[in-house]
Protein backbone atom coordinates (compact mmCIF):
# COMPACT_ATOMS: atom_id res chain seq x y z
CA UNK A 1 0.00 0.00 0.00
CA UNK A 2 1.27 3.49 -1.03
CA UNK A 3 2.08 6.16 1.97
CA UNK A 4 -0.03 8.17 0.41
CA UNK A 5 -3.42 6.93 0.27
CA UNK A 6 -2.80 4.70 3.85
CA UNK A 7 -5.40 6.63 5.50
CA UNK A 8 -7.68 6.93 2.73
CA UNK A 9 -7.22 3.46 2.25
CA UNK A 10 -7.96 2.23 6.12
CA UNK A 11 -11.35 4.18 5.84
CA UNK A 12 -11.83 2.49 2.81
CA UNK A 13 -11.75 -1.17 3.91
CA UNK A 14 -13.80 0.05 7.01
CA UNK A 15 -16.35 1.96 4.78
CA UNK A 16 -16.56 -1.38 3.06
CA UNK A 17 -16.91 -3.41 5.94
CA UNK A 18 -20.25 -1.25 6.60
CA UNK A 19 -21.40 -0.02 3.20
CA UNK A 20 -21.76 -1.76 0.03
CA UNK A 21 -19.07 -0.82 -2.29
CA UNK A 22 -17.90 1.28 0.82
CA UNK A 23 -19.68 4.79 -0.77
CA UNK A 24 -22.58 6.16 -0.46
CA UNK A 25 -22.93 6.81 -4.10
CA UNK A 26 -21.26 4.65 -6.25
CA UNK A 27 -19.19 6.81 -9.30
CA UNK A 28 -17.02 7.58 -5.76
CA UNK A 29 -15.58 4.54 -5.58
CA UNK A 30 -13.28 4.26 -8.63
CA UNK A 31 -14.71 1.68 -9.97
CA UNK A 32 -13.91 2.44 -13.30
CA UNK A 33 -10.08 4.16 -12.65
CA UNK A 34 -9.29 1.74 -10.09
CA UNK A 35 -6.97 2.85 -7.16
CA UNK A 36 -8.02 3.92 -3.90
CA UNK A 37 -11.18 6.47 -3.47
CA UNK A 38 -9.68 9.24 -1.78
CA UNK A 39 -10.99 10.32 1.61
CA UNK A 40 -11.93 14.14 2.01
CA UNK A 41 -11.15 16.13 4.84
CA UNK A 42 -11.38 19.35 4.49
CA UNK A 43 -11.65 22.19 1.38
CA UNK A 44 -10.68 25.80 1.11
CA UNK A 45 -11.18 27.59 -2.01
CA UNK A 46 -10.35 25.39 -4.89
CA UNK A 47 -8.67 22.89 -2.85
CA UNK A 48 -9.94 19.79 -1.31
CA UNK A 49 -7.22 17.73 1.20
CA UNK A 50 -7.87 13.95 1.90
CA UNK A 51 -6.73 12.41 4.89
CA UNK A 52 -3.72 11.47 4.29
CA UNK A 53 -2.95 15.21 4.26
CA UNK A 54 -2.47 15.73 0.03
CA UNK A 55 -4.26 18.89 -1.14
CA UNK A 56 -5.95 18.63 -4.72
CA UNK A 57 -7.24 21.59 -7.29
CA UNK A 58 -11.18 20.12 -6.99
CA UNK A 59 -12.13 19.58 -10.73
CA UNK A 60 -15.40 18.01 -9.45
CA UNK A 61 -16.81 20.50 -6.77
CA UNK A 62 -19.07 17.90 -5.29
CA UNK A 63 -20.21 16.90 -9.14
CA UNK A 64 -21.51 20.91 -9.60
CA UNK A 65 -22.36 22.72 -6.51
CA UNK A 66 -19.29 24.39 -5.14
CA UNK A 67 -19.60 26.96 -7.59
CA UNK A 68 -17.85 29.59 -5.52
CA UNK A 69 -15.63 26.85 -4.34
CA UNK A 70 -14.94 25.60 -0.72
CA UNK A 71 -16.00 26.89 2.54
CA UNK A 72 -16.85 30.18 1.08
CA UNK A 73 -16.36 33.01 3.97
CA UNK A 74 -19.96 34.60 3.36
CA UNK A 75 -21.62 31.35 2.52
CA UNK A 76 -20.21 29.47 5.85
CA UNK A 77 -20.82 32.37 8.19
CA UNK A 78 -24.21 32.34 6.33
CA UNK A 79 -24.73 28.77 7.33
CA UNK A 80 -23.43 28.97 10.63
CA UNK A 81 -25.81 31.94 11.87
CA UNK A 82 -28.43 29.64 10.48
CA UNK A 83 -27.76 26.70 12.28
CA UNK A 84 -27.51 29.13 15.52
CA UNK A 85 -31.09 29.56 15.12
CA UNK A 86 -32.42 25.91 14.71
CA UNK A 87 -32.03 23.46 12.09
CA UNK A 88 -35.43 22.32 11.18
CA UNK A 89 -38.68 23.33 12.46
CA UNK A 90 -41.14 21.51 9.56
CA UNK A 91 -42.84 24.34 8.80
CA UNK A 92 -42.71 27.09 6.07
CA UNK A 93 -39.51 29.84 6.70
CA UNK A 94 -38.23 33.07 5.16
CA UNK A 95 -35.39 31.63 3.30
CA UNK A 96 -37.29 29.07 1.44
CA UNK A 97 -39.25 31.98 0.38
CA UNK A 98 -36.40 33.79 -0.67
CA UNK A 99 -34.81 30.64 -2.99
CA UNK A 100 -38.08 30.17 -4.49
CA UNK A 101 -38.11 34.22 -5.50
CA UNK A 102 -34.70 34.06 -6.67
CA UNK A 103 -35.40 30.63 -8.69
CA UNK A 104 -38.52 32.60 -10.08
CA UNK A 105 -36.60 36.10 -10.78
CA UNK A 106 -33.55 33.77 -12.57
CA UNK A 107 -35.40 31.04 -14.90
CA UNK A 108 -38.48 30.56 -17.02
CA UNK A 109 -40.46 29.15 -13.86
CA UNK A 110 -43.70 30.75 -12.76
CA UNK A 111 -43.48 28.75 -9.25
CA UNK A 112 -41.19 26.16 -7.67
CA UNK A 113 -41.77 23.61 -5.16
CA UNK A 114 -38.76 22.78 -2.94
CA UNK A 115 -37.11 18.92 -2.49
CA UNK A 116 -33.94 17.70 -1.02
CA UNK A 117 -32.50 15.67 -3.95
CA UNK A 118 -32.46 15.92 -7.86
CA UNK A 119 -33.52 12.41 -8.14
CA UNK A 120 -37.06 13.87 -6.63
CA UNK A 121 -37.24 16.59 -8.33
CA UNK A 122 -36.88 14.88 -11.32
CA UNK A 123 -39.85 11.88 -9.69
CA UNK A 124 -41.96 14.78 -8.66
CA UNK A 125 -41.57 16.59 -11.84
CA UNK A 126 -43.18 13.25 -13.46
CA UNK A 127 -45.59 12.11 -11.45
CA UNK A 128 -47.34 16.05 -11.92
CA UNK A 129 -47.07 15.55 -15.57
CA UNK A 130 -48.66 12.38 -15.84
CA UNK A 131 -51.32 13.84 -13.32
CA UNK A 132 -51.80 16.68 -15.16
CA UNK A 133 -51.75 14.90 -18.60
CA UNK A 134 -53.72 11.76 -17.44
CA UNK A 135 -50.99 10.29 -19.61
CA UNK A 136 -48.98 7.12 -18.58
CA UNK A 137 -45.75 7.33 -20.98
CA UNK A 138 -42.71 9.16 -20.74
CA UNK A 139 -39.76 9.85 -23.35
CA UNK A 140 -36.12 10.14 -22.20
CA UNK A 141 -32.78 9.41 -23.80
CA UNK A 142 -30.40 7.24 -23.82
CA UNK A 143 -27.26 8.57 -21.97
CA UNK A 144 -29.22 11.05 -19.58
CA UNK A 145 -29.56 10.69 -16.02
CA UNK A 146 -31.81 12.20 -14.29
CA UNK A 147 -31.54 10.70 -10.60
CA UNK A 148 -31.84 7.02 -9.28
CA UNK A 149 -36.01 7.32 -10.16
CA UNK A 150 -37.27 3.61 -11.79
CA UNK A 151 -38.94 5.03 -14.43
CA UNK A 152 -35.99 6.65 -15.37
CA UNK A 153 -33.26 4.05 -14.48
CA UNK A 154 -33.63 3.01 -18.32
CA UNK A 155 -30.59 3.37 -20.43
CA UNK A 156 -29.51 6.06 -18.20
CA UNK A 157 -25.79 7.68 -17.73
CA UNK A 158 -23.53 8.85 -14.86
CA UNK A 159 -22.63 5.88 -12.76
CA UNK A 160 -25.25 3.31 -14.52
CA UNK A 161 -22.79 4.12 -17.31
CA UNK A 162 -19.76 3.77 -15.64
CA UNK A 163 -20.47 0.87 -14.23
CA UNK A 164 -21.88 -0.97 -17.01
CA UNK A 165 -25.54 -1.42 -15.87
CA UNK A 166 -27.24 -2.53 -18.80
CA UNK A 167 -31.13 -2.22 -17.04
CA UNK A 168 -30.77 -1.83 -13.01
CA UNK A 169 -32.12 -5.19 -10.89
CA UNK A 170 -34.93 -4.30 -8.77
CA UNK A 171 -36.50 -2.07 -11.51
CA UNK A 172 -39.54 -4.20 -12.50
CA UNK A 173 -40.85 -4.07 -16.07
CA UNK A 174 -43.58 -2.87 -14.69
CA UNK A 175 -41.90 0.26 -13.55
CA UNK A 176 -40.50 0.72 -17.06
CA UNK A 177 -42.79 -0.26 -19.70
CA UNK A 178 -43.97 3.14 -20.02
CA UNK A 179 -40.62 4.37 -20.61
CA UNK A 180 -39.79 5.06 -24.55
CA UNK A 181 -35.81 5.42 -24.45
CA UNK A 182 -34.47 7.13 -27.62
CA UNK A 183 -31.42 8.33 -29.22
CA UNK A 184 -29.98 11.60 -28.09
CA UNK A 185 -30.59 14.24 -30.89
CA UNK A 186 -32.28 11.92 -32.96
CA UNK A 187 -35.85 14.51 -34.26
CA UNK A 188 -36.24 11.34 -36.42
CA UNK A 189 -37.41 8.81 -33.62
CA UNK A 190 -39.11 11.21 -31.35
CA UNK A 191 -41.66 12.32 -34.55
CA UNK A 192 -41.74 8.32 -34.80
CA UNK A 193 -42.43 7.40 -31.19
CA UNK A 194 -44.65 10.33 -31.34
CA UNK A 195 -46.10 8.79 -34.67
CA UNK A 196 -46.93 5.73 -32.65
CA UNK A 197 -47.68 6.78 -28.88
CA UNK A 198 -48.91 10.54 -29.63
CA UNK A 199 -51.90 10.36 -27.10
CA UNK A 200 -50.18 8.45 -24.46
CA UNK A 201 -47.11 10.39 -23.84
CA UNK A 202 -47.39 12.54 -20.59
CA UNK A 203 -43.74 14.22 -20.80
CA UNK A 204 -40.38 14.16 -22.69
CA UNK A 205 -37.84 14.27 -20.11
CA UNK A 206 -34.31 15.64 -21.25
CA UNK A 207 -31.31 17.06 -19.39
CA UNK A 208 -31.11 20.60 -20.99
CA UNK A 209 -27.44 20.14 -22.32
CA UNK A 210 -26.29 16.35 -21.31
CA UNK A 211 -23.66 16.24 -18.93
CA UNK A 212 -23.44 12.60 -17.54
CA UNK A 213 -22.79 10.88 -20.52
CA UNK A 214 -19.79 13.01 -21.03
CA UNK A 215 -21.20 16.66 -22.29
CA UNK A 216 -22.59 16.10 -25.44
CA UNK A 217 -24.55 19.30 -26.19
CA UNK A 218 -28.14 20.00 -28.52
CA UNK A 219 -28.03 20.29 -31.56
CA UNK A 220 -29.67 21.50 -33.91
CA UNK A 221 -32.16 23.45 -31.34
CA UNK A 222 -33.22 19.95 -30.21
CA UNK A 223 -34.57 21.36 -27.00
CA UNK A 224 -37.11 23.56 -28.34
CA UNK A 225 -38.13 21.03 -31.22
CA UNK A 226 -38.63 18.62 -28.17
CA UNK A 227 -40.94 21.79 -26.75
CA UNK A 228 -43.18 22.14 -29.76
CA UNK A 229 -43.51 18.49 -30.73
CA UNK A 230 -44.68 18.39 -27.07
CA UNK A 231 -47.21 21.23 -27.42
CA UNK A 232 -48.04 19.73 -30.89
CA UNK A 233 -49.58 16.55 -29.13
CA UNK A 234 -50.50 17.55 -25.76
CA UNK A 235 -47.23 16.60 -23.55
CA UNK A 236 -45.40 18.33 -21.54
CA UNK A 237 -41.55 19.00 -22.23
CA UNK A 238 -39.59 18.83 -18.89
CA UNK A 239 -36.26 20.36 -18.97
CA UNK A 240 -33.80 19.08 -16.17
CA UNK A 241 -31.52 21.58 -15.28
CA UNK A 242 -30.10 19.77 -11.85
CA UNK A 243 -26.33 19.85 -13.23
CA UNK A 244 -26.78 22.99 -15.96
CA UNK A 245 -29.16 24.85 -13.50
CA UNK A 246 -27.08 28.29 -12.22
CA UNK A 247 -24.03 26.80 -13.61
CA UNK A 248 -23.58 28.12 -16.84
CA UNK A 249 -25.47 31.39 -16.50
CA UNK A 250 -27.22 32.67 -13.84
CA UNK A 251 -30.79 30.69 -14.90
CA UNK A 252 -28.65 27.44 -16.54
CA UNK A 253 -28.18 25.85 -20.02
CA UNK A 254 -31.58 28.23 -20.67
CA UNK A 255 -29.37 31.45 -19.77
CA UNK A 256 -27.13 30.70 -23.25
CA UNK A 257 -30.53 31.97 -25.26
CA UNK A 258 -30.16 29.29 -27.70
CA UNK A 259 -33.61 27.70 -26.73
CA UNK A 260 -36.68 29.80 -27.37
CA UNK A 261 -39.82 27.73 -26.05
CA UNK A 262 -39.87 28.02 -22.19
CA UNK A 263 -40.13 24.22 -20.65
CA UNK A 264 -43.26 23.29 -18.95
CA UNK A 265 -41.55 21.91 -16.37
CA UNK A 266 -37.49 22.12 -14.80
CA UNK A 267 -36.15 20.54 -12.01
CA UNK A 268 -33.10 22.05 -10.44
CA UNK A 269 -30.37 20.91 -7.88
CA UNK A 270 -26.22 20.93 -7.00
CA UNK A 271 -25.76 24.51 -7.14
CA UNK A 272 -28.51 26.03 -5.92
CA UNK A 273 -27.98 24.28 -2.44
CA UNK A 274 -24.92 25.40 -1.76
CA UNK A 275 -23.29 22.18 -0.96
CA UNK A 276 -26.26 20.86 1.44
CA UNK A 277 -29.51 18.84 0.41
CA UNK A 278 -31.40 21.20 -1.70
CA UNK A 279 -33.34 20.77 -5.12
CA UNK A 280 -36.39 22.00 -6.91
CA UNK A 281 -39.04 21.48 -9.96
CA UNK A 282 -41.22 24.52 -11.15
CA UNK A 283 -42.82 25.52 -14.25
CA UNK A 284 -46.27 27.46 -15.79
CA UNK A 285 -48.33 28.15 -12.88
CA UNK A 286 -51.33 26.09 -13.73
CA UNK A 287 -49.40 23.10 -13.93
CA UNK A 288 -47.71 23.92 -10.34
CA UNK A 289 -51.15 24.39 -9.11
CA UNK A 290 -52.29 20.77 -9.56
CA UNK A 291 -49.60 19.98 -6.76
CA UNK A 292 -50.93 19.32 -3.07
CA UNK A 293 -52.05 21.43 -1.14
CA UNK A 294 -53.45 23.51 -4.33
CA UNK A 295 -54.22 20.73 -6.51
CA UNK A 296 -54.91 17.00 -5.85
CA UNK A 297 -51.03 15.45 -7.29
CA UNK A 298 -49.13 14.87 -3.99
CA UNK A 299 -45.88 15.44 -3.34
CA UNK A 300 -43.73 16.22 0.25
CA UNK A 301 -41.09 16.25 2.39
CA UNK A 302 -40.17 16.46 5.84
CA UNK A 303 -36.95 18.22 5.46
CA UNK A 304 -38.23 20.30 1.83
CA UNK A 305 -37.39 23.95 2.12
CA UNK A 306 -34.45 23.45 5.13
CA UNK A 307 -33.32 26.42 6.38
CA UNK A 308 -29.96 25.77 6.67
CA UNK A 309 -29.68 24.04 2.95
CA UNK A 310 -31.75 27.26 1.82
CA UNK A 311 -29.69 29.65 3.35
CA UNK A 312 -26.54 28.12 2.02
CA UNK A 313 -28.15 27.90 -1.33
CA UNK A 314 -29.67 31.36 -1.57
CA UNK A 315 -26.44 33.12 0.05
CA UNK A 316 -24.51 31.17 -3.15
CA UNK A 317 -27.04 32.41 -5.96
CA UNK A 318 -26.70 35.93 -4.33
CA UNK A 319 -22.75 35.88 -4.46
CA UNK A 320 -23.11 33.86 -8.13
CA UNK A 321 -23.17 37.12 -10.17
CA UNK A 322 -22.58 37.83 -13.80
CA UNK A 323 -19.08 38.54 -13.24
CA UNK A 324 -18.64 35.26 -11.49
CA UNK A 325 -20.36 33.28 -14.42
CA UNK A 326 -17.65 35.04 -16.81
CA UNK A 327 -14.81 34.34 -14.40
CA UNK A 328 -16.39 30.38 -14.76
CA UNK A 329 -16.39 30.87 -18.52
CA UNK A 330 -12.72 31.60 -18.82
CA UNK A 331 -11.65 29.82 -16.35
CA UNK A 332 -12.93 26.76 -18.41
CA UNK A 333 -11.81 27.91 -21.14
CA UNK A 334 -8.03 27.77 -20.49
CA UNK A 335 -8.57 24.09 -18.57
CA UNK A 336 -9.69 23.19 -22.20
CA UNK A 337 -6.78 25.08 -23.90
CA UNK A 338 -4.03 23.88 -21.64
CA UNK A 339 -5.49 20.07 -21.26
CA UNK A 340 -5.93 19.87 -24.85
CA UNK A 341 -2.58 21.28 -25.24
CA UNK A 342 -1.07 18.88 -23.59
CA UNK A 343 -2.72 15.92 -24.80
CA UNK A 344 -2.15 17.15 -28.59
CA UNK A 345 1.88 17.45 -27.60
CA UNK A 346 1.72 13.92 -26.10
CA UNK A 347 0.13 12.89 -29.35
CA UNK A 348 -3.39 11.67 -27.86
CA UNK A 349 -6.29 11.82 -29.71
CA UNK A 350 -9.10 13.25 -27.96
CA UNK A 351 -12.36 15.87 -28.11
CA UNK A 352 -13.69 18.05 -26.07
CA UNK A 353 -17.63 19.57 -26.06
CA UNK A 354 -18.86 22.22 -23.66
CA UNK A 355 -22.05 23.79 -23.07
CA UNK A 356 -20.55 26.85 -21.27
CA UNK A 357 -19.06 26.35 -18.91
CA UNK A 358 -19.61 22.59 -18.49
CA UNK A 359 -16.76 20.29 -20.89
CA UNK A 360 -15.44 17.06 -20.60
CA UNK A 361 -12.54 15.57 -22.44
CA UNK A 362 -13.78 12.34 -24.70
CA UNK A 363 -10.55 9.86 -25.46
CA UNK A 364 -11.91 8.89 -28.80
CA UNK A 365 -10.34 5.87 -30.68
CA UNK A 366 -8.02 7.75 -33.63
CA UNK A 367 -7.34 10.81 -35.37
CA UNK A 368 -10.38 10.70 -36.92
CA UNK A 369 -12.80 10.99 -34.66
CA UNK A 370 -11.48 14.06 -33.13
CA UNK A 371 -13.13 16.56 -35.48
CA UNK A 372 -16.54 14.22 -35.47
CA UNK A 373 -18.88 15.90 -33.00
CA UNK A 374 -20.57 13.42 -30.35
CA UNK A 375 -24.42 13.90 -30.29
CA UNK A 376 -25.48 10.97 -28.46
CA UNK A 377 -24.76 7.55 -26.09
CA UNK A 378 -23.71 5.78 -28.91
CA UNK A 379 -20.89 8.29 -29.59
CA UNK A 380 -19.79 9.23 -25.89
CA UNK A 381 -19.39 5.37 -25.51
CA UNK A 382 -16.82 4.85 -28.15
CA UNK A 383 -13.64 5.96 -26.32
CA UNK A 384 -10.58 4.35 -24.98
CA UNK A 385 -11.31 3.91 -21.45
CA UNK A 386 -7.93 2.70 -19.99
CA UNK A 387 -6.17 5.74 -21.19
CA UNK A 388 -8.82 8.38 -19.13
CA UNK A 389 -8.03 5.65 -16.13
CA UNK A 390 -4.59 6.17 -16.75
CA UNK A 391 -4.94 10.02 -17.67
CA UNK A 392 -6.50 10.41 -14.37
CA UNK A 393 -4.68 9.17 -11.65
CA UNK A 394 -1.85 11.12 -13.30
CA UNK A 395 -3.44 14.06 -12.97
CA UNK A 396 -4.40 12.85 -9.20
CA UNK A 397 -0.96 11.91 -8.22
CA UNK A 398 -0.14 15.82 -9.38
CA UNK A 399 -2.47 17.27 -7.42
CA UNK A 400 -5.50 17.74 -9.77
CA UNK A 401 -9.21 15.52 -8.48
CA UNK A 402 -10.96 14.94 -11.89
CA UNK A 403 -14.39 12.60 -12.41
CA UNK A 404 -13.40 9.59 -11.57
CA UNK A 405 -14.91 8.53 -15.07
CA UNK A 406 -15.04 9.09 -18.03
CA UNK A 407 -18.63 9.57 -18.48
CA UNK A 408 -18.95 12.72 -16.60
CA UNK A 409 -18.58 16.36 -16.79
CA UNK A 410 -15.07 18.55 -15.27
CA UNK A 411 -16.57 21.39 -13.21
CA UNK A 412 -14.89 24.71 -12.13
CA UNK A 413 -15.02 26.78 -9.35
CA UNK A 414 -15.03 30.74 -8.97
CA UNK A 415 -12.53 29.78 -6.70
CA UNK A 416 -9.94 28.94 -9.78
CA UNK A 417 -6.93 31.45 -9.66
CA UNK A 418 -3.96 31.21 -11.55
CA UNK A 419 -1.47 28.67 -8.92
CA UNK A 420 -4.35 26.46 -9.78
CA UNK A 421 -4.42 26.45 -13.67
CA UNK A 422 -0.33 26.33 -13.38
CA UNK A 423 -0.99 22.96 -11.03
CA UNK A 424 -3.53 21.82 -14.07
CA UNK A 425 -1.28 22.78 -16.81
CA UNK A 426 1.86 21.20 -15.00
CA UNK A 427 -0.03 18.00 -14.36
CA UNK A 428 -1.78 17.76 -17.59
CA UNK A 429 1.42 17.57 -19.21
CA UNK A 430 2.53 14.20 -17.33
CA UNK A 431 -0.79 12.99 -17.28
CA UNK A 432 -1.19 13.08 -21.13
CA UNK A 433 2.20 10.80 -21.33
CA UNK A 434 0.77 8.85 -19.37
CA UNK A 435 -2.36 8.64 -21.52
CA UNK A 436 -0.43 8.16 -24.45
CA UNK A 437 1.48 5.27 -22.99
CA UNK A 438 -1.85 3.04 -23.27
N1 LIG B 1 -30.55 15.17 -13.02
C1 LIG B 1 -29.31 15.41 -13.48
C2 LIG B 1 -29.15 16.06 -14.82
C3 LIG B 1 -28.20 15.08 -12.72
O1 LIG B 1 -26.96 15.34 -13.20
C4 LIG B 1 -28.38 14.49 -11.45
C5 LIG B 1 -27.20 14.10 -10.56
N2 LIG B 1 -25.98 14.05 -11.11
C6 LIG B 1 -29.69 14.25 -11.02
C7 LIG B 1 -30.75 14.61 -11.81
C8 LIG B 1 -29.95 13.62 -9.68
O2 LIG B 1 -29.63 14.47 -8.66
P1 LIG B 1 -29.31 13.90 -7.19
O3 LIG B 1 -28.03 13.15 -7.30
O4 LIG B 1 -29.26 15.12 -6.33
O5 LIG B 1 -30.46 13.01 -6.82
Amino acid sequence: MSDHTKLSAALFDRASAVTPGGVNSPVRAFRAVGGVPRFMASGDGCHITDVDGNTYVDLVCSWGPMLLGHAHPEVTAAVQAAVGRGTSYGTPTQPEVELGEEIVARTPVDKVRLVSSGTEATMSALRLARGATGRAKIVKFAGCYHGHVDALLAQAGSGVITLGIPGTPGVTEATTADTIVLPYNDQAAVTQAFAQYGDQIAAVITEASPGNMGVVPPVGHFNDFLARTCKDNGALFISDEVMTGFRITRSGFWGLGSDTVAPDLMTFGKVMGGGFPAAAFGGRADLMAQLAPEGSVYQAGTLSGNPVATTAGLTTLRLATDEVYAQLDRTAETIRRIVGMALSRAGVPYRTQNAGNLFSFFFVESSDEVTRRITDFAGAGAQVLPRYAAFFHAMLDNGVYLPPSAFEAWFVSAAVDDDALATIEKAASVAARAAAAV
